[in-house]
């Protein structure tokens, strides 16, 4: 590899890219079946682009109403099915000089410690906050967020004015929307863990594989 990265900054999406699971879908999980199949519903609605996430934000998680204790697991769940190459190519990526950001529709307590594991920056890591009060129950998230919004990852590119030009890489609508807003000047379709047609499609071109994004930002 040489010359100059092909973009000066990647931005990361987190469930079913960085990691394996869908974190509110793992939350629900832990619910009764009902709960557990009526979010996950909602969630591949959103994900497929069927249904804007504002509509089914609040929903799902008023549905599953997550314990603090439950967001720290979901934090350890995130580790373990971590994608394959993932924490390498963070790291050669910022090698290069590639700022490499995680925004996320996800859970912060979650999203926050799996994303600084792999090593990016604090400062780099977007996500939703939650509240709970002194017994860790679940009293509600940040809806003041853009994140809980489906152009929100979007405006959350434009408020940081991040070096350009910039690639975005999830496997969702959502991740769609910085590109189509054109606050991103590249989208990576990320098939490694789901393959969504309308994502796809709407793609600059789809990478398979970590690996395989080292290669097309540092050709
Ligand atoms: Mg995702």
């Amino acid at each position: 590899m040489s010359g100059a990265p092909r973009y000066r900054t990647v931005v990361l999406d987190v469930d079913s890219t960085l990691t394996g699971i869908e974190g509110v879908d793992w939350l629900a999980a832990r619910r009764e079946t009902e709960t557990a199949s009526g979010v996950m519903r909602l969630t591949e609605r959103v994900m497929a682009g069927e249904m804007p996430i504002e509509k089914a934000y609040a929903a799902r998680l008023e549905r599953i109403a997550p314990t603090r204790l439950e967001v720290a697991a979901l934090a350890e769940a995130y580790r373990d099915a971590v994608a394959p190459d993932a924490r390498a190519a963070i790291a050669s990526l910022q090698a290069a000089g590639v700022r490499v950001l995680a925004i996320s529709g996800g859970l912060r307590d979650a999203v926050l410690p799996f994303c600084t594991g792999l090593g990016i920056a604090d400062a780099d890591v977007h996500a939703v906050k939650l509240r709970w009060n002194a017994d860790g129950e679940y009293t509600g998230f940040d809806r003041r967020s853009p994140l809980v919004k489906q152009t929100g990852k979007a405006r959350m590119l434009q408020r940081l004015a991040l070096p350009r030009p910039i690639l975005a890489v999830g496997d969702g609508s959502t991740d769609v929307e910085m590109r189509r807003a054109g606050e991103a000047d590249a989208f990576a379709a990320y098939t490694g863990f789901t393959h969504r047609a309308r994502v796809v499609e709407a793609a600059d071109f789809v990478v398979r594989s970590f690996a395989e994004l080292t290669e097309r930002v540092l050709r």
